[in-house]
């Protein structure tokens, strides 16, 4: 048996939950404590019974509830290292450099590293950073012992996300305000391109081109069944579409209608961040993967990260079941639509 229960999608949020008979995994906790336990409650979903949150990428809309609902169910986090480091960075107030200039540094330190693999330089050893996956928070440590304990929300947070007062009340940390806001219960550590395992789900995370710190995908698989996510990315690479084959949910991202995108609210510079390859997919995007690229093994796709600025929900079926009727051996592929209010039905394999 595996389960996917979409809580919520979207600019705003982004939390799901992808559970086997024995684990349950909470994928991104972008809502407000107060608010994610809420919709746990709507889906169905029993809290205590998670064993884990997996980070997918540290942008406030999969991050904003996270370290106080962690605490409430002293459960740990898995993220990579970099995108753990980007996320008590953005949580802490420093004069010395920007989450700007940070993830800078951050894309200079991957560039190095991605040189170094095409030079066939002995740097990089996957099965030693393998090895070192399971490792616990003492690196935080290391980040910055300096660190100021003042709550600061960085320049693209959404300010709708967290209510600050009812995560207080949310928090079991005895005095909120003097809190460390970047402590968590454990932290463990995986690498994309990596397996690893969370109970008896076996997770395998793959990069996607978006501007954070080491944004990540995940395929999971339990018993046979497999299900996968994939959000917040500007295109399909290759390591995408193949880590995409043989799904038989495919949680995928079908952002924005790109004439509302172009004559719609947002500042050019955002739209041209939106529509860059480190940005969101297009309908038309996700339509052309299905169309082209997917082999249409699942019996569900669920479309997701719909903005509600730039996308109406039709739009995006629509887009989606053409690509479909184009390619007749797909047509036993449902579709279904995230929301960003409301949890979707448990989707039950
Ligand atoms: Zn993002
Ligand atoms: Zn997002």
């Amino acid at each position: 048996m595996m389960r996917m229960t979409v809580l919520a999608s979207g600019s705003k949020g982004n939390s799901t939950i992808i559970a086997s008979s024995r684990t349950r995994i909470l994928v991104d906790a972008g809502l407000s404590c107060r608010e994610l336990l809420k919709r746990m409650g709507l889906a169905g979903e029993d809290p205590s019974q998670l064993s884990a949150i997996l980070i997918t990428h540290e942008h406030q809309d999969h991050v904003a509830g996270l370290a106080v609902l962690a605490r409430r169910l002293r459960i740990p986090v898995f993220f990579t290292e970099p995108t753990h480091r980007a996320w008590v960075r953005m949580l802490t107030p420093r004069t010395t450099m920007t989450y700007a200039k940070w993830l800078d540094h951050i894309q200079r330190e991957k560039e190095t590293r991605a040189a170094a693999v095409a030079s066939g330089a002995s740097t990089y050893d996957i099965a030693a950073e393998a090895a070192s996956i399971a490792h616990i928070s003492a690196e935080a440590a290391n980040l910055d012992s300096s660190l100021s304990l003042t709550r600061s929300i960085y320049a693209g947070a959404d300010p709708e996300a967290v209510d600050p007062d009812a995560e207080a009340l949310c928090d079991p940390q005895p005095t909120p305000a003097k809190a460390d806001p970047t402590h968590l219960p454990a932290v463990e550590y995986f690498h994309a391109g990596a397996n690893f395992s969370i109970g008896d789900i076996d997770i395998t995370p793959f990069t996607i081109p978006h501007d954070a710190a080491d944004p990540c995908g995940f395929v999971f698989e339990s018993e046979g069944i497999r299900m996968a996510l994939a959000t917040d990315l500007g295109y399909m690479p290759p390591n995408v579409k193949s880590a995409l084959k043989r799904v038989d949910v495919l949680l995928l991202e079908s952002n924005h209608d790109l004439e509302m995108l172009r004559d719609g609210p947002y500042p050019w510079s955002v739209k041209q961040r939106v529509l860059s390859r480190v940005g969101h997919l297009s309908n038309h995007a996700t339509a052309e993967f299905l169309q082209n690229d997917y082999d249409g093994g699942a019996s569900w796709i669920v479309l997701g990260h719909l903005s509600e600025s730039n996308n109406a929900p039709e739009l995006a079926r629509i887009a989606a079941e053409q690509a479909l009727v184009n390619h007749p051996t797909l047509l036993g592929n449902r579709i279904l639509l995230a929301e960003q209010g409301t949890p979707l039905q448990p989707i039950c394999l």
